[in-house]
């Protein structure tokens, strides 16, 4: 076959695109092959003109790919859908591994019909050559579901309410391949108000849990205050009973063929939003129904008129780009009004996989189905799901948002009638608040003009789904412009490249060449095309716009992997979790230097290993025998001079864990009694528990100058009490300090405490409102000072640590606006005392740290588009 690869590498992409990359519209088609780092099938082959089997299109399309130029093998694919737009025929596929599922892998093959003549355009995606995975679990799923709900459910108050169900096998891309258990995690966000529901999936051989993914598609945040709804007088497409009642049943659309194919909206009746997590519609929830065609008051009150006619907006938008229904089948379209959250307001909306869920609204806002943008945003999250269907964390996640922004402002504007340069035809939810001009009621703005390497917010994918909606508008900002320029005729480009080009992993590059290779395909003019390119410049998603992200710190590892655990840090050696190329998806421990040199694999034990601690001279991290499922707490020189030995073992889960010498103590559960105690070994004796009783749990252990504190916690009739304890390592002898005097009727709580040579520092809240000062003592207990004082100016602290003269505080900032303004931040302050000071300038997360000596930090800091371990040696003082 004649074929000249053409590896347009990173280079002479960003050169083409300066030029810009974009030929004349009638240049005859040039083959031409994209790579993809990490396997061999292509990430895109384009320009073909090769003729191909008539008949079945999966079929033919297999046929296409046997070809060895793309090196995989048909049979591992499995057809997903067929898409036909016009003369364009698009098959998608998913890839098996020995039968699994792999994780976001799809590849797709594109085909020109003419006649009765078909021939292939192009082909690609992600297909991944390189995988070498045993099918063979180790780890339980009851295990795996235990450790999925212990290690990614970060914050306690939710991982209290969270059930973990253990689910299937399957393969996630990273290395060679990972064998997973999928564990669906499901659970209840007191402080966000709404139901917590995750895909999380854990190492199958490991026992490492690896991600989680938010299965719901929320609407909100939003804020606003208010008074009555739009009052727009609209259609319903209702359904008479034999009763002669109306219900909101429409069967008027081309989707209906006699059994399926619907709009149905039902009333909740203010039933909580807990009951309507699983795929479909709980049995005895009864459609929307009145007496008569009007529907009244109370259904535009409970959100079901709005919702029923957005749905019905939404087909009819869809059905003019050639789709039928959300899943392109005609499937029934679900919505849901009228939910509550423990019997208050659900002032939220969400696409649950199968359906969608409204609030009822509230004293401020309306039901969320009265933003048809809102809507049809929510139901885009429908279309993504059964076409490109990204994966809903970091740029695919954003992607994902911005795709259904982009829709969701598209369908708005069309049935309203809204030119797209009206200023507020580019914001979303602006229709939601009661009493809020539209701009300041507006979650979001797609004429932002956001840029990647100025304004992309790294975070980890603890928070917003690593920045889903953070860093939406970068990309949706791209299509948004040229919608501007283009008119509403770019749709029809956007829609083909979300569902014949689009994977679930693309980043902001892969969907940047999506857009572009459908605007060629779908002949747009070579002056149309130079406006889509000039877009997706101005908003900087170009190649390597990561390396154009400025941080003011230094960089000591590149890529951390996991961003769970805080680095350990003490002098000059540090350790942290990460991979490595050659581990297979469980993390080992690396160590290094900060003043230079690579970084060293410490652990040996061939497992998954994590939550390092370390005092210079020795590491100690948490191991897990994962068939016998015991964890072991393992300890080796940092200098690699002895093999790794174990330390203690036990069935039950390792908090943290503290070295020094040949001490170590750890925070871990006790098997014999369900208790989380404070464990102290000394050399070779066994280990002893130092919070001995029932109702006593120790916690968050710190050592340093041969003094161990610890957090010990006392529960008693309904509270509990908790202070920092002091014991001499030499002497046994323990000092309890004073529990801090509480200002309100709860006792004060106390966490995260730092021993130094002079003091210990630690974090309390006098009154449990979340906000919380630092405190310090002298080490016999005594001198109990304030460095930073508790009140109603206090900040929410999230993580402390300590040199001999200043304290480092994580800090989460209250408001809830997704902005750089609300990212976890790091702060200093002297020993004692005086105000916070912001440490780095950097733009992205800086959750987790530990302190070296002086000003000295070390973190992960998610600026960069990635997490890195990073460092400075002292406080930026003004940002
Ligand atoms: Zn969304």
């Amino acid at each position: 076959m004649s074929w000249r690869p053409f590896v347009l590498t990173a280079t002479a992409l960003s050169l083409a695109l300066a030029v810009p990359g974009v030929a004349a519209a009638d240049d005859p088609p040039q083959p031409q092959v994209e790579s993809r780092a990490g396997t061999l099938a292509p990430a895109e082959v384009s320009g073909l003109a090769e003729p191909a089997a008539a008949g079945d299109p999966v079929a033919a399309a297999k046929t296409h790919l046997a070809d060895p130029r793309y090196h995989l093998d048909p049979a591992d694919l499995v057809p997903l859908t067929t898409v036909v737009n016009g003369q364009d025929e698009t098959v998608r596929f998913a890839q098996r591994y020995r039968n699994l599922p792999v994780f976001g892998a799809q590849y797709l093959v594109r085909f020109r019909k003419d006649g009765t003549g078909r021939e292939v355009t192009g082909a690609g995606g992600r297909f991944l050559t390189e995988l070498d995975v045993d099918p063979t679990p180790t780890v339980t799923p009851a295990l795996a579901a235990r450790l999925a709900r212990s290690r990614l459910v970060r914050d306690e108050r939710i991982r209290d309410t969270i059930k973990a169900t253990p689910g299937e096998l399957l393969v996630v891309p990273r290395g060679k391949g990972v064998l997973a258990w999928h564990v669906t995690l499901t659970g209840a966000d007191a402080a966000k108000k709404r139901p917590v529901l995750l895909d999380a999936y854990v190492d199958a051989h490991s026992g490492q849990p690896l991600f989680a993914v938010d299965r719901l598609r929320f609407a909100g945040p939003a804020t606003g205050s208010g008074k009555t709804a739009h009052g727009k007088d609209v259609p319903l497409n209702a359904f008479q009973r034999a009763d002669n009642a109306y219900e909101l049943r429409d069967r008027a659309r081309p989707m209906w063929n006699g059994t399926t194919g619907e709009i149905l909206t039902y009333d909740a009746a203010g039933a909580d939003v807990q009951d309507f997590l699983n795929p479909g519609i709980p049995a005895g929830t009864e459609l929307a129904e009145s007496p008569t065609p009007a529907f009244g008051a109370e259904h535009t009150e409970s959100g079901a008129v709005d919702g029923h006619w957005g749905a019905g907006k939404v087909y009819e938008y869809y059905k003019a780009l050639g789709r039928d229904g959300l899943d392109g089948k005609g499937g029934t379209m679900y919505s849901v009004v009228n939910v509550t959250y423990y019997g208050g307001p659900f002032e939220n909306a969400f696409w649950d996989g199968t359906k969608m869920v409204y609030g009822g609204g509230g004293a401020d806002l309306h039901s969320f189905a009265a933003g048809l943008d809102v809507v049809g945003h929510e139901m885009t999250h429908g279309v993504i799901t059964h076409s490109a269907d990204l994966v809903y964390l970091g740029q695919s996640g954003a992607m994902n948002e911005g795709l259904a922004d982009y829709f969701g402002n598209a369908i708005q504007t069309g049935a309203l009638g809204i030119p797209t340069s009206d200023p507020d035809a580019s914001l979303l939810g602006e229709d939601l608040c009661k009493n809020l001009p539209p701009a300041q009621c507006a979650i979001r703005d797609l004429d932002d003009d956001r840029n990647a390497a100025k304004d992309y917010l790294g975070v980890t994918t603890a928070l917003d789904s690593g920045g889903v909606h953070l860093n939406s508008t970068i990309f949706s900002g791209a299509l948004w412009d040229a919608r501007e320029k283009l008119g509403t005729g770019f749709d029809k480009v956007v829609y083909k490249a979300l569902t014949e080009y689009m994977t679930p992993l693309d980043d902001f590059g892969d969907g940047r060449r999506a857009v572009e290779s459908a605007a060629r395909a779908a002949g747009l003019s070579t002056r149309d095309r130079i406006a889509v390119a000039q877009a997706f410049d101005r908003h900087g998603i170009r190649p390597g716009w990561e390396r154009l992200i400025r941080i003011d710190s230094r960089v000591v590892l590149d890529g951390l992997t996991d961003a769970i655990d805080p680095p350990a840090l003490a002098g000059d050696r540090y350790a942290v979790t990460n991979n490595t190329p050659d581990t297979n998806g469980s993390t080992v421990i690396q160590t290094g230097r900060l003043s230079g040199g690579r970084a060293t694999t410490l652990s040996d034990d061939g497992r998954w290993d994590w939550t390092p601690a370390t005092d210079g001279r020795r590491a100690v991290w948490v191991s897990l025998d994962p068939a016998a499922g015991v964890f072991q707490i393992r300890s080796r020189p940092l200098d690699a001079s002895a093999p790794s030995t174990v330390v203690h073992e036990s069935t039950g889960y390792v908090y943290a864990a503290a070295v020094s010498g040949d001490t170590v103590a750890w925070s871990g559960e006790d098997p014999a009694t369900g208790e989380v105690e404070m464990w102290l070994k000394r050399g070779n004796a066994a280990p002893v528990i130092l919070t001995e009783g029932k109702g006593v749990a120790g916690y968050m252990p710190s050592i340093s100058g041969g003094r161990l504190v610890y957090i010990r916690v006392t529960f008693a009739s309904g509270s509990s009490h908790s202070t920092p304890v002091v014991r001499d390592l030499a002497t046994g002898t323990e000092v309890v300090v004073p529990e801090v005097p509480p200002t309100g009727v709860l006792p004060s709580l106390s966490i995260y405490p730092a021993v130094t040579a002079k003091h210990v520092v630690w974090l309390y809240d006098a009154n449990r409102d979340g906000r919380m000062g630092v405190m310090r003592v002298a080490l016999d207990g005594t001198g109990q000072t304030p460095v930073v004082a508790d009140g109603p100016q206090a900040p929410h602290p999230t993580w402390l640590d300590a040199s001999e003269s200043r304290v480092t505080v994580g800090v989460q900032p209250e408001g809830t606006t997704l902005e750089n303004v609300n990212l976890p931040k790091i702060y200093q302050v002297p020993v004692t005392g005086g105000a916070l000071e912001r440490y780095s300038c950097n733009r992205g997360e800086q959750s987790l740290f530990a302190a070296g000596t002086g000003g000295r930090v070390l973190w992960l800091d998610g600026t960069a588009g990635d997490t890195d371990l990073v460092t400075r040696d002292r406080p930026a003082h003004r940002c």
